[in-house]
Protein backbone atom coordinates (compact mmCIF):
# COMPACT_ATOMS: atom_id res chain seq x y z
CA UNK A 1 0.00 0.00 0.00
CA UNK A 2 1.13 3.95 -0.20
CA UNK A 3 0.86 5.88 2.63
CA UNK A 4 1.92 9.62 2.93
CA UNK A 5 5.10 10.73 4.30
CA UNK A 6 4.15 13.22 7.15
CA UNK A 7 7.28 14.56 6.98
CA UNK A 8 7.58 15.98 2.83
CA UNK A 9 4.25 14.75 2.36
CA UNK A 10 5.57 12.50 -0.59
CA UNK A 11 4.21 8.63 -0.78
CA UNK A 12 5.90 6.02 0.90
CA UNK A 13 5.55 2.22 0.15
CA UNK A 14 4.46 0.24 3.01
CA UNK A 15 4.10 -3.59 2.44
CA UNK A 16 0.40 -4.69 2.96
CA UNK A 17 1.46 -7.16 5.84
CA UNK A 18 3.30 -4.31 7.55
CA UNK A 19 2.52 -4.16 11.55
CA UNK A 20 2.05 -1.92 14.15
CA UNK A 21 5.77 -1.26 15.39
CA UNK A 22 7.49 -1.83 11.67
CA UNK A 23 9.91 0.96 10.68
CA UNK A 24 10.22 2.44 7.07
CA UNK A 25 13.06 4.44 5.79
CA UNK A 26 11.61 7.28 3.24
CA UNK A 27 13.65 8.98 0.62
CA UNK A 28 13.63 12.25 2.50
CA UNK A 29 15.73 10.37 5.22
CA UNK A 30 13.56 10.14 7.80
CA UNK A 31 12.39 7.10 9.47
CA UNK A 32 9.03 6.52 9.96
CA UNK A 33 6.93 4.05 12.55
CA UNK A 34 3.85 2.29 11.12
CA UNK A 35 1.46 3.16 13.67
CA UNK A 36 -2.40 1.35 13.90
CA UNK A 37 -5.10 4.33 14.60
CA UNK A 38 -8.30 3.05 15.32
CA UNK A 39 -7.74 0.48 12.56
CA UNK A 40 -6.20 2.76 10.07
CA UNK A 41 -2.82 2.11 9.66
CA UNK A 42 -1.04 5.37 9.33
CA UNK A 43 3.03 6.74 9.65
CA UNK A 44 4.88 8.70 11.94
CA UNK A 45 8.30 10.22 12.57
CA UNK A 46 10.24 7.81 14.75
CA UNK A 47 11.68 10.88 17.16
CA UNK A 48 10.25 9.34 19.97
CA UNK A 49 9.80 12.71 22.36
CA UNK A 50 6.65 14.11 20.82
CA UNK A 51 3.05 12.06 20.27
CA UNK A 52 0.75 15.25 18.86
CA UNK A 53 1.85 14.98 15.68
CA UNK A 54 -1.23 15.38 13.13
CA UNK A 55 -4.85 15.91 13.91
ZN1 LIG B 1 9.42 11.70 3.38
Amino acid sequence: MMLKCPICGGSVEVPDDALPGELVDHDCGVTLEVVNDGGTIKLRPLEGVREDWGE
